[in-house]
């Protein structure tokens, strides 16, 4: 368990900017990293659904 946690530490600092925390809904959720890659919006899965929804 400990070996796990060492890898995640390892990810944290190379993405230090992003704490995978929704932007809108302050949730932590791995969907926040692939979000911003793919629509460059740091949010979550279903807060992603709301802004496609309702584009800005
Ligand atoms: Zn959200």
């Amino acid at each position: 368990m400990i070996k796990k946690n060492k890898k995640s530490i390892l990810i944290d600092k190379n993405i230090k900017d992003l704490d995978n925390i929704c932007d809108e809904c302050k949730e932590k959720h791995e969907s926040v990293f692939h979000n911003l890659i793919l629509i460059g919006f740091k949010i979550c899965k279903s807060c992603r659904i709301s802004k496609t929804i309702f584009p800005i």
